[in-house]
């Protein structure tokens, strides 16, 4: 759990101590959950110091999330953007994860908002390293198929990166947790896989890479599509299709990555190991051509780094 205060937040166009950045208890969010957010990384580069990882993709999705819900965020998406950054130098951080987040805050109990009620926004940025460890970037981590299901498509949006969905999440990762797992991974209503708790998930078998569809109640992770770009640049044939639980199984390789996850090899699912039971090659593959972006070894012909000090 990360609790690794900077000094500021950036809190409604203002700059706040860390400590000073709180909400009242009837905040309409905490009720409800009524909230959208992201999560956004920022990597020490070689060249181009501190750079935000496709900060204008995860920014979009945030007005996205709210308009979904029908949220107004009384900021430009240019004007997120700019604090964003602004954030991160505020508090001098070399790398950073970064929050984000949009909430309807002390407007009365009640489930009906009047349409137009502006949402508060907050944006936090503080270190945090490998969110599932450092040795399950090296050796993977063992999942297990939770017990809960995603979100049926008629009942919540999961293409919505919204509060009251992470309900669902920490179910599926506290279950997982009490097997012994390292992390959850739910299937959708129709019982094919759907993701991880906070990760999308990839199959590898006989070279060919397999990920979750956006109708199998996924959150269509930014990683995910960073992944499937690095993947078809390098000529490798990526499929979005319904993928079985007894694929994982089956395949040589399986990995989930998520911007806090990043690109982490899932060893084994339901204690049935995956391939040789660690990393695979074309994982690893994955995961150099990612952290190259941020080690210089591979280059960024996506625009994705958006430097923060030049
Ligand atoms: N699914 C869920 C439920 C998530 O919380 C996340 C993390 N935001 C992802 C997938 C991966 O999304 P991204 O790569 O955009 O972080």
């Amino acid at each position: 759990m990360a609790k690794q205060p900077a000094e500021h937040i950036w809190f409604n166009g203002e700059l706040k101590h860390w400590k000073d950045a709180t909400v009242h208890v009837m905040t309409h969010a905490i009720h409800y959950g009524s909230s959208v957010f992201e999560g956004v990384r920022a990597y020490n580069t070689p060249d181009q110091g501190t750079c935000v990882f496709r900060l204008n993709d995860h920014n979009r999705r945030l007005f996205d999330s709210a308009k979904i819900y029908r949220m107004t965020i009384p900021y430009t998406l240019d004007q997120i953007n700019q604090a964003t950054l602004d954030i991160i130098r505020e508090n001098k951080l070399k790398s950073a994860y970064i929050r984000p987040i949009a909430f309807y805050g002390d407007i009365g109990m009640g489930l009906q908002v009047p349409f137009g009620t502006e949402a508060e926004v907050a944006i936090a940025a503080f270190e945090w390293g490998a969110y599932l460890g450092e040795e399950a970037l090296k050796n993977g981590v063992d999942a297990g198929i939770s017990s809960w299901n995603r979100l049926a498509a008629n009942t919540m949006p999961t293409g919505a990166k919204a509060g009251g969905n992470y309900l669902s999440s920490q179910l599926i990762s506290m279950e997982a947790r009490r097997h012994g797992y390292g992390e959850g991974i739910a299937l959708d209503t129709n019982g094919f896989i759907s993701e991880g708790a906070g990760e999308n998930i990839f199959v590898i078998r006989d070279g060919i890479v397999v990920t979750t569809p956006k109708t199998a109640a996924i959150l269509p992770g930014i990683t995910r599509d960073t992944c499937i770009t690095l993947l078809k640049d390098k000529g490798y044939e990526v499929r979005e299709e319904n993928i079985p639980r007894e694929a994982m199984y089956l395949a040589d390789e399986v990995f989930m990555c998520g911007t806090a996850a990043e690109v982490t090899p899932v060893r084994s699912v339901d204690g049935i190991e995956v391939g040789a039971g660690g990393r695979g090659p074309i994982t690893k593959e994955v995961q150099d051509m990612f952290f190259g972006l941020f080690n210089g070894t591979t280059e960024d012909k996506w625009n994705w780094l958006t430097p923060v000090y030049k």
